[in-house]
């Protein structure tokens, strides 16, 4: 709890990065949402890892060992074998009880647009998982109305707009947000003005707080409980939608 108000952060990963060469393991991760005040966190791969397969064992025994405390992610390259790929997440869910699916754009160089990644979206609502899918850096692909189509070809799917077109696509965000009911916005890197403005045409029933990396934490919390909306809208924000996402039809 923060300042009264239950915290689900939405964007939070363990492991090694072999991008940046990050490492932050599971007790760190619960040390500073102990911290923070952050009661769950959904936990994601680092988006270049050495292998997927011990990146989602390290995060599925950290779930299984906190089920109060963290949920999981899966995220792997889509062009392995399909079938690898689909029995990977199946055991994702089977094993850990993951309750989403990571698309990175930037590393996996899938065109959300396209047909041909259709058994993306259709192997995560084969095991009720969420999309969450990286936007922002790393165009063409990488550009939230992209996910308008996916959206419309699966309107049981939710997708979630992680860091909301990070700023510069912002309205991008807003137009697929506008557009398709089952897309959602976490907003991570925002500037509060930005967020005002989402908040102006997207409802807090469908947005949700993330923080991408733990330095971040603080300022995305604070930049939330700062903004001049009501106590219910902030209380979506910071726990509600997330809950309905990614705990709701499960449990
Ligand atoms: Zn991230």
């Amino acid at each position: 709890m923060k300042q009264g108000f239950r915290v689900f952060d939405t964007h939070t990963h363990i492991g090694t990065a072999r991008h940046t060469g990050r490492r932050y393991s599971a007790d760190e991760l619960l040390r500073d949402m102990d911290r923070s005040g952050i009661d769950r966190s959904l936990v994601i791969p680092f988006p270049v890892v050495e292998n997927n397969r011990e990146a989602h064992e390290m995060i599925g025994k950290a779930v299984l060992a906190h089920p109060d405390r963290l949920s999981g992610t899966a995220c792997l390259n889509p062009f392995i074998p399909e079938p690898e790929f689909q029995d990977e997440l199946r055991r994702c869910r089977e094993v850990y009880g993951f309750c989403a699916l990571k698309l990175q754009p930037q590393y996996h160089g899938l065109n959300p647009f396209s047909e041909r990644s259709n058994f993306f979206f259709e192997a995560a609502l084969e095991n009720r998982m969420a999309v969450v899918c990286h936007t922002g850096t790393g165009l063409p692909f990488s550009l939230p109305s992209l996910l308008m189509m996916p959206a419309r070809r699966y309107p049981e799917l939710t997708i979630v707009v992680a860091h909301c077109g990070g700023g510069i696509f912002l309205h991008d965000a807003m137009v697929a947000a506008s557009f398709c009911p089952n897309i959602v916005l976490e907003l991570s890197s925002l500037m509060p003005h930005h967020i005002m403005e989402v908040m102006a045409h997207v409802a807090a029933d469908r947005l949700m707080i993330g923080s991408d990396l733990p330095e971040s934490v603080e300022i995305e919390i604070g930049k939330i409980l700062g903004l001049r909306v009501s106590d219910d809208e902030k209380r979506w924000v910071l726990d509600g939608t997330a809950n309905r996402v990614f705990l709701g039809p499960r449990a």
